[in-house]
């Protein structure tokens, strides 16, 4: 099949699923089904094992780029005690990531050197982001005074901002990862997550302490029990 006629089948295929979800009157898996397709209606030509390839061709494109710098928290909610924290699981992965950005700043050793945080704009998140930074510049980080970080986030739009997207690419590998023991893709952004003396300092997994994955070896090499969990 080609493009178009695969584009123009799997049209067909939504259509008659949409209608056919409409009759359940069930509206939950309706909304559910036009999201997801409206999401996808940009790759309907290809096949899933297109989609696969073009993804795993990116992410190891994206290995291969000495100039890119990854940092991330990957949260498993069944170890993360909001009442305990006192914070959202949104907000301490937003307050890691920003210490891990300005660390990665200060090491750079240039005071005049300065970082801007780029998000996919989201009104509540855009506004939550926005006061959390404001904070952080009054009162710092758990981890870090913030010296090297603009203060006001610059929000766009993911659709048209390819570098979104690529962050977008790798949110999805490590939730592959984390939540399916997918590696492949992993394995390859993996490589790009800021490193200290073959430290991945850029990277974790905020999880059991028994854990012993890819990213828990790679930001704890001597083993996470003997890191002290302060104030987390
Ligand atoms: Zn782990």
């Amino acid at each position: 099949m080609d493009w178009a006629a695969r584009r123009s089948a799997v049209q067909r295929y939504r259509a008659g699923e949409i209608l056919r979800l409409r009759k359940a009157k069930n509206p939950k898996p309706h909304n559910q089904a036009k999201k997801n397709y409206a999401k996808t209606s940009g790759y309907t030509h290809l096949t899933i094992d297109d989609r696969r390839k073009l993804i795993s061709e990116i992410a190891d494109k994206v290995s291969k780029w000495d100039f890119a710098v990854l940092f991330f928290e990957a949260i498993d909610k069944l170890h993360f005690d909001e009442n305990r924290t006192g914070r959202t699981v949104g907000d301490q992965a937003f307050e890691q990531v920003v210490s891990r950005f300005e660390q990665f700043l200060t090491r750079q050793g240039d005071p005049k050197i300065h970082g801007l945080l780029v998000h996919d704009n989201n009104e509540t998140v855009a506004k939550k982001h926005t006061a959390l930074m404001r904070r952080f510049h009054e009162e710092g980080t758990i981890w870090a005074k913030i010296h090297h970080i603009n203060e006001t986030p610059l929000f766009v739009d993911s659709k048209l901002t390819r570098m979104v997207q690529i962050a977008d690419l790798c949110s999805y590998a490590i939730r592959r990862f984390v939540e399916n023991s997918e590696n492949t893709l992993l394995e390859s952004i993996l490589t790009r997550a800021d490193t200290v003396d073959r430290v991945a300092v850029g990277a974790r997994h905020y999880t059991s302490l028994n854990c012993t994955c890819l990213i828990c070896n790679a930001h704890t090499p001597w083993g996470k029990k003997k890191n002290i969990r302060k104030a987390l």
